[in-house]
């Protein structure tokens, strides 16, 4: 009885791996814990587990004894437990010296008067304060055994041109640099920047149009990303981050020269419906994207996921468009055809039944072939 059981268990296990053969690594933006017990966050980390879900990137605030406890659940339902926690977006803090904040053109403080939505209060990563207070913060966090690595997000300036499927929303038309969306002209940016190049740039006409003036804040962002890394690095564990996708569409609209960036991982939020492109778009960005790093560090395609499919065509607000069902086999097509190394889901809350049917089919492909 017991030898048939046996024999029983190893065919079904060869017919399942069978039936599976090779799998996308698959990542996945999620937070919480909210108030939910052990007992409820290990039975929704084991169904991502089995729907295919290998690593979250989770948000949960900045304490690390909140991780301690959410890591350990993670790991016991065998996934990768990375912590996602914003960078530069940083709200009103007893740690944070208001001094920090940056500065847009018009000599705004993102404190007082952020760009877009009130909580854009982005640091100026210029000032030793925001290093330091970050240093501290992600090594705090980075201590804790049960965190495998540290997710950077709304690592950049603030967006100096909104995506384009945002424009209605904020009834913008950002065809150019426009001084109250542009950061930061605080006192050490712009006199570090003077003695550095010659040029006061407040006293330029057009700021847009000074190249030197560009690269200098995509040096700012990549110097503070490169000394957060080794902070990280120096405890063993890995650092990896959300970016906008290219690096073009990145450096242009948030400053990001990340394809520079010392990271382990790169995660470019390949958000179509925010560029007003379908999703066969995944595909151009991802083979940008690994060609930039000259595939030598994976890159995992971030896909946004609509969470009611069949109101995406009334609904206005670009943040609940995204994948369809229907689509969202292209997109994985096209980021597992061009070199990426696994997708990333914003998010698995958004997923209906039919992107789970989908996605299990997509994900359970060999794109070995078409690389
Ligand atoms: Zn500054």
């Amino acid at each position: 009885m017991s030898r048939l059981l046996t024999f029983c268990l190893m065919v079904l296990t060869l017919v399942s791996c069978n039936q599976k053969g090779p799998k996308v690594p698959v990542y996945a933006w999620t937070g919480g814990p909210g108030d939910a017990s052990d007992q409820e966050l290990l039975a929704k980390f084991n169904d991502l587990k089995d729907k295919g879900v290998d690593g979250l990137m989770y948000s949960g605030g900045h304490d690390p004894e909140t991780y301690k406890r959410v890591g350990a659940l993670v790991k016991e339902a065998g996934m990768e437990f990375h912590t996602w926690i914003p960078t530069m977006v940083q709200g009103e803090n007893p740690k944070i010296d208001q001094s920090l904040y940056a500065i847009n053109g018009q000599g705004e403080s993102a404190l007082d008067k952020p760009a877009y939505v009130d909580h854009y209060k982005f640091l100026c990563p210029n000032k030793e304060g925001t290093y330091t207070f970050l240093a501290d913060l992600y090594g705090s966090v980075a201590d804790v055994k049960e965190v495998d690595g540290i997710h950077l997000d709304f690592i950049r300036f603030p967006d100096v041109i909104l995506a384009r499927g945002l424009w209605d929303k904020y009834g913008l038309v950002m065809d150019r640099e426009y001084p109250e969306y542009d950061y930061c002209y605080c006192d050490k940016c712009t006199s570090d920047f003077k003695e550095q190049t010659g040029i006061a740039i407040k006293e330029v006409e057009d700021p847009s149009q000074v190249q030197e003036w560009k690269q200098f804040r995509y040096d700012l962002i990549t110097n503070l990303v490169n000394r957060l890394s080794k902070v990280v690095h120096d405890k063993g564990k890995v650092i990896n981050a959300a970016v906008f996708p290219g690096p073009s569409i990145a450096k242009k609209l948030v400053r990001q020269e990340w394809d520079q960036w010392d990271l382990d991982a790169i995660y470019p939020m390949n958000y179509n419906d925010f560029y007003l492109e379908g999703p066969a778009w995944v595909a151009t960005m991802t083979k940008e994207e690994v060609a930039a790093v000259n595939g030598k560090k994976p890159i995992y395609s971030g896909l946004f996921i609509c969470p009611k499919p069949k109101n995406k065509s009334n609904e206005k607000d670009p943040e609940n468009h995204g994948l369809l069902p229907s689509e969202i086999g292209t997109a994985i097509r096209g980021s597992m055809e061009n070199g990426a190394s696994g997708i990333c889901l914003f998010t698995p809350g958004r997923m209906t039944p039919e992107h789970w049917e989908a996605f299990e089919k997509a994900i359970y492909t060999d794109y070995s072939d078409k690389k």
